[in-house]
C-alpha cells in the first residue's frame, strides 16, 4: 500500500514505525520506464522506498517549460503503487522552499559551468540545492539517479563527497525505446515528426560509439547531428562533447579509459540530452579496436 503524502510532518508520520534501511528515487513526476529502473533497483535494495514528485521552480530558466511541464500525480502514483513503493512524498513549493526564495543554495563549482550549465545559466545549483533538500527530508541510505542525467548524476556524487552526505549515490542506466530514443517526460512534447528527428541523438551516440579513438568518436556523431540539420523538421544540436566522467571536461584526441559522449539538441520547441557512457582502448599499433559500447 503506497502512502501518498505532501508535507514534512506527514512524511515524518508515515516513516515512524518503520525500521530498516531507505531508498529515495527523486523525480519530476509524469514517470515513465526510465523513472521504473531507479524505482525497482530502490525496491530491489531497501526496507522502505520513498519516490519523491517535485517539480523544482529553482532549476527552470525564465524561458524555460516550468509552467508546461507534464504534471500527472494520480497516473504517477497509480505507477508506484503498482511498483510497491511504500511512500510517494509530493511536497507543495513552501515545503520544500519554508523561507521563500533561498539565500543560502548550493554552488556546483566548474563542472556546474559546462554543457548543460552552460546552456542552462544557474540549472545545477538548483539541482543540486533541490536534492540537498530532499536528501535532508527524506534522510535515506542510498539514493538513485539515472545515467541519462550523466552530468547530474556526476555532481550529486561530486556533492556527496564534498560535504560528506552520509549517503551512497547509485547511477542507473538509461532505459531506451526500441529504437534508441532515450525515455524523457519531454518526449510526450513531441510530434511523430519530431519524433523521427530526434532519434538522430541516439543515431549520433550509437555511430560514435561504433569508433576507436576520440577523434574518430567525436567526427563520427557530428556526421549524424549534420545529417538531421537538414531534416523536417531541423535538429538544432546545442552540443556534443566526449567529455571526462568525472569533471565533464573535453577529453584529449588521444585519451584512453573512459569517457561520456553526451548531446544536448532541440526540435521544435522540445530540447533533449541523451548521453552513452564509453570506454576508449589505448592506441595498438595493430590497429584500432571497435568500441563495445553502443546506444542501442
Ligand atoms: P526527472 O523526473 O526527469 O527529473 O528524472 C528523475 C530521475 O530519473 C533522474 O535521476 C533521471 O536521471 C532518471 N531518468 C529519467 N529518464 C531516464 C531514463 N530514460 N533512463 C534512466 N533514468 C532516467
Amino acid at each position: 500500500m503506497t502512502r501518498v503524502v505532501h508535507s514534512r510532518a506527514d512524511l515524518e508520520a508515515a516513516r515512524a514505525g518503520r525500521f530498516g534501511d531507505t531508498a529515495v528515487v527523486m523525480t519530476m513526476g509524469a514517470l515513465h520506464e526510465g523513472h521504473l529502473a531507479l524505482i525497482r533497483a530502490a525496491r530491489a535494495s531497501a526496507k522502505t522506498v520513498i519516490v519523491t514528485v517535485f517539480v523544482n521552480p529553482l532549476q527552470f530558466g525564465p524561458n524555460e517549460d516550468f509552467d508546461r511541464y507534464p504534471r500527472t500525480l494520480d497516473e504517477d502514483v497509480r505507477m508506484c503503487e503498482e511498483a510497491e513503493v511504500d511512500v510517494v512524498f509530493a511536497p507543495a513549493v513552501d515545503d520544500v522552499y519554508p523561507g521563500g526564495t533561498p539565500m543560502v543554495t548550493v554552488h556546483p563549482g566548474a563542472m556546474g559551468d559546462v554543457l548543460e550549465g552552460a546552456f542552462r545559466p544557474g540549472f545545477f545549483g538548483g539541482v543540486l540545492t533541490v536534492v540537498n533538500k530532499l536528501l535532508n527530508l527524506t534522510a535515506p541510505d542510498v539514493a538513485y539517479f539515472g545515467q541519462k542525467d550523466a552530468q547530474q548524476l556526476a555532481l550529486v556524487r561530486r556533492m556527496a563527497l564534498d560535504f560528506n552526505l552520509p549517503v551512497e549515490i547509485v547511477g542507473v542506466p538509461t532505459v531506451r525505446e526500441p529504437d534508441g530514443l532515450a525515455l524523457s517526460s519531454r518526449n510526450r512534447y513531441l510530434s511523430t515528426e519530431e519524433r523521427t528527428t530526434a532519434l538522430a541523438l541516439s543515431a549520433a551516440l550509437a555511430a560514435g560509439a561504433q569508433q576507436a579513438t576520440a577523434a574518430g568518436i567525436r567526427s563520427a556523431a557530428r556526421a549524424v547531428l549534420d545529417r538531421a540539420a537538414a531534416a523536417d523538421p531541423p535538429l538544432g544540436t546545442d552540443y556534443l562533447a566526449l567529455v571526462g566522467p568525472d569533471d565533464f571536461l573535453e577529453v584529449a584526441d588521444d585519451h584512453a579509459g573512459d569517457a561520456i559522449l553526451a548531446v544536448a539538441a532541440r526540435v521544435g520547441g522540445t530540447r533533449l540530452i541523451d548521453n552513452v557512457p564509453l570506454r576508449i582502448a589505448a592506441a595498438h599499433p595493430a590497429g584500432g579496436e571497435k568500441n563495445g559500447d553502443e546506444a542501442r
